[in-house]
């Protein structure tokens, strides 16, 4: 190996050696990880902030929030000082012991969410069967036996098969049969058709208030404030899938709190913890229904996940991230509106930080990996939905860049299919 000879030459091997370094991982990656999803070819190294770094040190401005997940940015300060300190405190006891994270978490938890008892695990899917569980220990005690589950045709609530059940996306339907039983899809703001769904053998109505995956469609308040009326006059319960609506995401800590409607039990996941995986589900008094065995898990409750819960929770609420997710989120519909006047941008919908709108069809993944190559990422749910769901630290200066990123991209492919 020669020595270089001038800082040219350095910069050139570094970035030889990082080119070589990245193809290693690319290799290991696509050798070794089973294929569940297209991915493109980097590898995501750092991230500070809104932004991301590639190992090539490509930044990315980051409007998909890992998912609707990073709501304080990247790498925040307050989640890893929390999980550091927790990490060298206790890590794990067991889930059969109290811990004091988790103490602490439930009661800021319950008593910001109105709810009154909490369960915690680890992803929303998981949060969502606990939910389901819950309805079915009901409807086993107080309903003769009811066990159906009405949910949203178009809804998304995870990717466990019984989750997958719940789930009402048409090309799921013949996926990893036989599905797990007694779940009934009806379409969103339709109230008769709700009712008519109602049996004998129902015990819950499950719902998303944003559809987030479905492609950010809203449920209105008088279908809202019709479900809560039929599981009143059934007692049967209402269940909020907030897994990605919570936690600040649509303007208000949690999104039922814009309809003023209470649910008999609400999960949570995603924002929760900001990165680390944790979710929750929370009920009232009166449904604490389950026995010893019903429902656990080797990580419910587990210090780590309570202290990074904990710290992401008090951080939210300490910089009034909420509000600020309801102003940013008003003011990047007002910049999408701007692009609406000149590009093929339409149906432009959501609350706070969690926003969507149209392309024309096709176009969408087109324009989300274009954005990419530009240093911007927002996500495409459907061949013809943009979604956003930038970080609740956002701030005007990146959405005045994402704007203008997104709408020389557009304008660019737009000049390329003609
Ligand atoms: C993401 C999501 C889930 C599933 O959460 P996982 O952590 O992936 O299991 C469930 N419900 C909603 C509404 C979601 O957005």
């Amino acid at each position: 190996m020669s020595f270089p000879v001038s800082t040219g030459d350095t910069a050139l091997e570094i970035e030889q050696s990082a080119s070589n370094r990245t193809a290693e991982l690319l290799n290991a990656a696509k050798k070794h990880i089973l294929f569940t999803a297209n991915r493109p070819d980097i590898v995501m190294a750092s991230g500070e902030g809104m932004m991301l770094y590639d190992t090539e040190g490509q930044a990315y401005l980051d409007f998909i929030g890992g998912w609707a997940v990073n709501s304080l940015g990247h790498s925040p300060a307050a989640l890893r000082d929390a999980l550091a300190k927790q990490a060298a405190t206790l890590v794990h006891a067991s889930p059969g012991f109290y811990n004091e994270p988790q103490a602490e978490f439930a009661e800021l938890l319950c008593s910001v969410s109105g709810m009154d008892k909490a369960f915690f695990t680890s992803t929303g899917a998981e949060a969502n069967e606990s939910a389901v569980k819950l309805a079915r220990k009901h409807g086993a005690l107080h309903l003769d036996g009811a066990y159906e589950i009405i949910t949203l045709k178009n809804g998304f609530h995870g990717r466990t098969l019984a989750m997958m059940s719940a789930t009402g996306k048409a090309h799921w339907e013949p996926l990893f049969a036989p599905k797990v039983n007694g779940f009934m899809h009806v379409p969103i703001n339709d109230l008769d058709a709700c009712f008519a769904a109602v049996t004998n053998n129902t015990c819950a109505i499950m719902v998303e208030l944003v559809q987030g995956e479905g492609g950010v469609h809203e449920l209105s308040e008088a279908y809202l404030y019709g479900l809560r009326k039929i599981c009143d006059m059934y007692g049967i319960l209402l269940i909020f899938d907030e897994v990605q609506t919570g936690l600040g995401r649509t303007g208000k800590l949690f999104a039922f709190q814009h309809y003023g409607i209470q649910p008999d039990i609400l999960t949570l996941g995603k924002g929760i913890g900001a990165g680390f995986p944790l979710s929750a589900m929370l009920t009232k008094e009166k449904y604490d229904l389950f026995q010893p065995g019903d429902q656990g898990g080797t990580y419910t409750g587990q210090p780590l996940g309570m202290a990074a819960g904990l710290a992401v929770l008090r951080e939210l609420l300490g910089r009034d991230l909420t509000a600020s997710a309801d102003v940013q989120g008003r003011y990047l519909k007002s910049k999408l509106e701007e692009l609406a006047e000149e590009l093929p941008v339409a149906n432009i919908r959501g609350k706070g930080l969690l926003l969507a709108f149209d392309v024309p069809e096709g176009l969408a993944p087109k324009l989300s990996a274009a954005c990419m190559a530009e240093g911007l990422l927002v996500n495409a749910p459907n061949a013809t939905t943009i979604r956003l769901m930038p970080a609740l630290i956002v701030e005007q200066g990146h959405i005045d860049e994402m704007a203008a990123i997104f709408g020389r991209v557009f304008r660019n492919i737009l000049k390329h299919v003609g």
